[in-house]
């Protein structure tokens, strides 16, 4: 059998782009190691994560509902059954790609890829068997791993990986976080509000690098509301088994005098590094960046003709929905269209309570780059439907040319703020003002109005502020 197109991996990227290149009209398989599709998002990454977010929320949530005048007794966990929702979610997500793939009539083979040559892989299945497949093109979507710690060794029960710490048998009495990006806060947030206490251990000063500073120091400001603990500009060096845990040295990033802390789980959530493991690429001559990442132009082709890649395993942000996006824009210029990712419009989101969510340009990037800019801030405090909620910690920040008036970034903390983001990201794909965000008619009462006066605050005419 001979295709257009093999693509190696059926995450968001491998699976999304396999989908539209069928769509397209081009002969399509997918090869995959894993037993089900779907990739880290689906089987170990975001679902899942999301999942457990959404049941813990809910826990913590039935503690108060007494506030509202409901009455029930007070929840009791179950851990098993929170863990048999989470995995219902996954399956029946996972599901959903093997439904799809076969509706598109895209052939799927399990089993380990191999690129023997440019236009073929070679696929080893799990009983050893061998297999060569001739193809036009090929797409690596192989996407990414943990990021481990030298010297710190991950096996799953006390030292976890955001993998362990999604099956934790019962909730850790003390749960240590090495990195105090988003998944580290988001799986620390799952075993807070179910029980556990909270540390932090973070080499920068700040939590979620990379996010705008304001919005970081917010957010951390109200995590610790929640009873976070964070150590911040400091090192773990040692991670030491005791008992039935691990004890901790840290030391200041910038040198100093050590000291120890006591986990019951130690979870690592440093980052994660490209997946090209056993592609074989050194073989054929594809050539990877730096930092590991395999290397493309921006049509997504690597040196080699005929082999592309895109996702985690390239550069940029490691998300889902911006390898899903390159799957589509890849099998639209194997397809002789034109296709394209917007890279300054990728918004990102920490599904945390309250959320967090960013599109564009922090300030710190604005500063660095000299461009001038105005800020326009509405607090939810200020927010009729936040009020009622009782979901008022946050605001929204909107970032504009100060010259233009051309939107440059959006910052939301609060409820919801990983679906208000969105309107800020169309407004910016369509290179929209603050003006006509603020001219925009929101509908009332809604937490998106916060959005409006926001905008509106740009030019210091905010109504209800
Ligand atoms: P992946 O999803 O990693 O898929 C790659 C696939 O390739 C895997 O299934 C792998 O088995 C397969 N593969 C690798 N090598 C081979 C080979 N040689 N042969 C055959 N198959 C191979 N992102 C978000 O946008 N939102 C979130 O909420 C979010 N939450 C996350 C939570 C956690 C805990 C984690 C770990 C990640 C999260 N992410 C989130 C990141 C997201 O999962 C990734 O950005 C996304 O999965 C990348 O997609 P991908 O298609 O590039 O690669």
């Amino acid at each position: 059998m001979s295709y257009d197109l093999i693509v190696i991996g059926t995450g968001p990227g491998g699976y999304v782009c396999a989908i539209r290149a069928a769509q397209l009209g081009l002969k399509t398989a997918v090869v995959e190691k894993r037993k089900t599709h779907g990739g880290t998002c689906l089987n170990i990454g975001c679902i899942p994560s999301k999942a457990l977010l959404h049941a813990s929320h809910m826990f913590h949530d039935a503690q108060h509902f007494a506030d509202m005048g409901i009455g029930v007794s007070a929840p009791t966990l179950d851990l098993k059954t929170m863990l048999a929702f989470k995995q219902e979610g996954v399956d029946g997500n996972t599901k959903g790609v093997e439904f799809l793939l076969k509706k598109n009539k895209i052939d799927a083979f399990i089993g380990t890829a191999r690129i023997a040559a440019a236009g073929q892989v070679e696929v080893t299945a799990e009983d050893g068997s061998n297999q060569v497949l001739e193809t036009k093109n090929i797409v690596i979507a192989t996407g990414s791993d943990v990021t481990r710690l030298p010297g710190i060794e991950i096996d799953e029960k006390t030292v976890v990986s955001s993998t362990g710490a999604l099956e934790l048998e019962s909730v850790p009495k003390r749960l240590v976080v090495i990195g105090a990006g988003v998944i580290g806060l988001e799986l620390g947030s799952v075993w807070r509000r179910l029980g556990s206490e909270v540390t932090v251990v973070e080499y920068l000063d700040r939590i979620l690098p990379g996010m705008d500073g304001e919005v970081a120091k917010n957010f951390q400001r109200i995590l610790g509301k929640q009873g976070f603990q964070f150590k911040l500009g400091a090192k773990v060096t040692k991670v030491e088994r005791t008992g039935n845990g691990a004890t901790l040295t840290v030391e200041p990033a910038a040198g100093g005098s050590a000291e120890t802390l006591e986990a019951d789980v130690v979870l690592v959530a440093v980052g994660r590094v490209p997946y090209t493991q056993g592609l074989g690429l050194d073989k054929v001559g594809v050539q990877l960046d730096n930092r590991g990442r395999i290397q493309t132009d921006a049509h997504f082709s690597t040196n080699v003709t005929g082999i592309y890649a895109i996702g985690d395993v390239i550069a940029g942000p490691m998300l889902a929905h911006k390898a899903e996006d390159e799957g589509v824009a890849v099998a639209e210029i194997l397809a002789g269209k034109a296709g394209h990712v917007n890279y300054d419009v990728i918004p990102s989101v920490v599904y945390t309570f309250p959320e967090v969510a960013s599109v564009g340009k922090t300030e710190e990037e604005l500063k660095a780059a000299g461009i001038a800019y105005n800020t326009g801030k509405f607090p939810f405090t200020a927010n009729g439907r936040a009020k009622v909620n009782r979901t008022t910690d946050g605001f929204v920040k909107i970032l504009a040319d100060a010259t233009t008036d051309k939107v440059l970034g959006v910052h939301i903390v609060g409820a919801e703020a990983g679906n208000l983001i969105h309107e800020a990201a169309i407004a910016m794909e369509f290179g929209a003002s603050s003006e006509d965000m603020a001219r925009t008619c929101h509908a009332h009462p809604t937490l998106a109005e916060a959005v409006k006066e926001a905008a509106l605050a740009v030019e210091k005419r905010a109504i209800h502020m």
